[in-house]
């Protein structure tokens, strides 16, 4: 069944009569959600034995195969632009960032961040699918956007890649967002198990910038305890290791959600790490699909009532291979529900 908005009206369509439907509503927008990728984000590959690997983006596309998917609208991520990362990143930081990347083997920029001859172009595809994500939301041409890229971004901070970041993907996007589209507030989410150092940093003074996070701790990287609120902007929700279902959606119900309505953002980005799940080798959490759909549904309801509907979200963790296909898949699928 596919379903049109139509006068603030919703209705619904048996899926044997799109003819009808475009017939009936020409000029009329579909509802629609974007699922923006690339191979290039296939090549980057930071060794053998690393956790961050290509295999990984394969277990979420592979996953997005399927009836239940067939309304996706698949579009290839373009390259970000020097002036989006540079909203983020120093310019000289990006240059020499790109610079690093090597001819042939490895480059590690420290134990976890390493750099194959693909990596340059996956990093710009990846961060450029954000930005066509957030351009393609902000215009309406979709309602909502899902970017399956890699490498992630969280953890990369304006002068620092590290923790598998090369460029903060989501952070590029959201100040696209307030630059080029201009809106006012623009909030990420992120409910990867680790805590997005990076996003926080970027974000940390700026009250037209809103960052929450759930994650593990201790773990890595060591930031994110409740008392770091940036400019009242800042949310973070620590869980000890072993938490789980109960532990996640009180800490999202208690204390993201009531600031993030309190923000009234006019944008809902998703740093969406999927390493909370119970069968993640890099952490202790115990989330499962169900706590996926249930955060998804939670932050398209705060997006549906104070901005327009409009969600981007982009792949950040998530290390067991059938986990991570089954949860993107569950996030995706409360996307296209809308
Ligand atoms: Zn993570």
């Amino acid at each position: 069944m596919s379903t049109v908005r139509f006068g603030g009206m919703r209705f619904a369509f048996p899926p044997y009569a799109p003819m009808l439907r475009d017939a009936a509503f020409d000029g009329h927008r579909d509802m629609t959600t974007l699922l923006y990728t690339h191979p290039a984000c296939l090549e980057h590959d930071p060794g053998q034995y690393h956790p961050e690997s290509p295999l990984r983006l394969r277990a979420v596309l592979d996953a997005l195969e399927g009836p239940d998917f067939a309304r996706l609208k698949r579009r290839e991520a373009p390259e970000a632009e020097l002036e989006d990362l540079a909203r983020v990143h120093p310019r000289g930081f990006v240059e020499r960032l790109l610079a690093a990347v090597p001819q042939s083997g490895h480059a590690a920029i420290d134990a976890d961040t390493v750099m194959s001859p693909e990596s340059g172009r996956a990093a710009l595809r990846a961060a450029g699918a954000v930005t066509a994500a957030v351009d393609a939301v902000a215009k309406g041409e979709a309602d909502n956007a899902f970017c399956a890229v890699r490498p992630p971004g969280h953890h990369a901070e304006p002068g620092r890649a590290m923790g598998f970041c090369l460029f903060n993907n989501v952070a590029v996007g959201a100040l696209r967002a307030r630059e080029v589209h201009g809106l006012a507030r623009v909030a990420v989410i992120d409910f990867d198990v680790h805590h997005g150092n990076g996003t926080q940093a970027r974000f940390w003074d700026d009250p037209t910038l809103f960052y929450a996070s759930t994650h593990q701790s201790p773990l890595y990287p060591g930031t994110g305890s409740r008392g770091e609120t940036g400019v009242g902007n800042i949310v973070n929700v620590p869980l000890p290791p072993m938490s789980g279902s109960r532990e996640f959606r009180l800490g999202v119900s208690r204390e993201i959600l009531p600031a993030l309505d309190a923000f009234r953002p006019e944008l809902v980005l998703i740093s969406a790490g999927f390493d909370a799940h119970r069968n993640d080798p890099l952490a202790q959490l115990s989330l499962d699909e169900s706590d996926y759909t249930w955060i998804t549904e939670q932050l398209l309801r705060v997006a549906r009532d104070h901005a327009g509907g409009r969600v981007v979200s982009t792949l950040e963790g998530g290390y067991d291979l059938p986990a991570l296909g089954a949860s993107a898949a569950a996030h995706v699928r409360v996307l296209l529900s809308v």
